[in-house]
């Protein structure tokens, strides 16, 4: 997944011509702005950042999956949204594996019910698990935390919920994917790598 966070439609229209089709966006507002100008019509579009539930309906209608559902108000808004949009909405876990305080994502323990509330919801399709694990200069202190999020997707598979198969590891960014593939990825998130540096903000 292509993430175009501060990338001007241009560039993300280049991007597309070039052959990527999947692009992720991490809010709302800032999708708002661009969205007119975006026509790239077998783009599929995923919303990689954290969502306030007030913002779930728009989410529900513009991103084709929410990759950061972490709680079940938000999945039920998602879900009633998604109805509304007459789709069925491909939706990832974010769970929160870091000890800081300012990650957004479900605690390990909360994993479970979680997971079988999501399962329940008709008109989202749980797909897997994804995690955004603290920034380390040495991508190979990250690795425990990518086997951390496969470990869980095990465990859950191991509880054979109906319906419920989590196919999907969205894990690694520019600086970590390969040690994220080495885990399981099946989903890496790419910025830096693929558009140079953000300005920062
Ligand atoms: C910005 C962002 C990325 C991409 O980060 P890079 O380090 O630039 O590859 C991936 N995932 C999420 C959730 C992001 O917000």
């Amino acid at each position: 997944v292509a993430v175009t966070k501060t990338v001007d439609p241009a560039r993300i229209t280049e991007a597309y011509r070039c052959g990527l089709r999947h692009f992720g966006e991490n809010r709302i507002q800032e999708f708002a702005e661009k969205r007119p100008r975006l026509v790239l019509p077998s783009a599929t579009w995923h919303m990689v950042g954290h969502l306030q539930s007030n913002k779930a309906k728009r989410a529900a209608e513009w991103f084709d999956w929410v990759q950061s559902v972490d709680s079940l108000r938000l999945a039920q808004r998602l879900d009633l949204a998604a109805a509304e949009a007459g789709k069925r909405l491909p939706v990832l876990i974010q769970v929160h594996l870091g000890g800081e305080e300012s990650k957004f994502g479900v605690e390990e323990q909360e994993l479970l019910p979680l997971v079988e509330g999501v399962a329940a919801l008709a008109h989202l399709e749980l797909r897997g698990l994804m995690a955004l694990p603290p920034y380390f200069g040495d991508p190979e202190q990250v690795r425990p935390f990518f086997r951390r999020l496969r470990e869980l997707a095990e465990t859950v598979a191991r509880q054979q919920i109906p319906g419920v198969v989590l196919r999907e590891l969205s894990i690694g960014m520019s600086h970590d994917f390969e040690v994220a593939i080495e885990e399981g990825a099946t989903i890496v998130r790419l910025g830096t790598a693929l558009f140079g540096p953000r300005p920062q903000l």
